[in-house]
């Protein structure tokens, strides 16, 4: 698939994922533009379904919002707001590090560079390119699961992992496209062109589709 292919791909999924429910970090970044609430429902959305962390960030923001007030919580207080987001206890003390460090080391602010927010313990990829993108409107191509299958689906890129994959976009997906490649695949990745049994039949995007490594039509 070809540049011309991605642009009709992009501007059909924009009309499709209007019957589907928005990805949760972006509901939160609707809600709050504030990196801080972006960083850490990115990281409760990790491996967790969204209706679960958009309930345990509700909860967990309602003791904290800051670094200098979520610092304050306990971990057990913590594990309690965010119980049953994957890896709860994991995250619990992954977010009382990271607030350690904003604190120490970025004078309590979320750093707006790639490479700053990389340094913050558990944070990935993934989760530092959705921050720049929803709580700094800058641009980045964040790459999960859906994101990686669904690209090399369509035949638009070749590659094995998530990260080979962000290098290929960002040398190949017209920028104008970066910000809502992520939520507009995710949608879409949960709905239709689901992991196992994609259902090709009923996809829009038939017609430019490879379907690279797809075996069956699932209806
Ligand atoms: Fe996914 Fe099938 Fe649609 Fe291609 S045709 S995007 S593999 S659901």
């Amino acid at each position: 698939m070809d540049v011309n292919g991605i642009n009709r791909v992009v501007s059909i999924l924009k009309k499709e994922v209007k019957k589907w429910d928005i990805p949760v970090v972006g509901v939160i970044a609707m809600t709050s533009k504030d990196p801080f609430l972006v960083l850490i429902s990115t990281i409760l959305s990790l491996r967790t379904k969204d209706r679960t962390t958009m309930e345990a960030s509700r909860r967990l923001f309602s003791l904290a919002t800051t670094p200098g007030t979520m610092i304050k919580l306990s971990k057990t207080q913590i594990e309690k707001a965010i119980y049953p987001v994957g890896f709860y206890r994991t995250k619990a003390g992954s977010i009382l590090g990271i607030c350690h460090d904003l604190i120490h080391k970025f004078g309590s602010k979320v750093p707006d560079t790639m490479d700053k927010l990389l340094s913050l313990k558990g944070v990935g990829r993934k989760t530092a390119n959705l921050v720049l993108i929803l709580g700094y409107d800058e641009y980045g191509i964040c790459v999960d699961t859906h994101v990686h299958r669904i690209s090399n689906r369509l035949g638009f890129i070749k590659t094995k992992t998530p990260d080979e994959s962000e290098r290929a976009l960002r040398q190949k997906l017209p920028k104008r496209h970066w910000k809502i490649y992520n939520d507009l695949l995710v949608a879409f990745g949960q709905n239709l062109c689901k992991p196992v049994g994609p259902l090709c039949s009923q996809c829009s995007l038939l017609a430019q589709c490879e379907r690279t490594g797809v075996k069956r039509v699932y209806k």
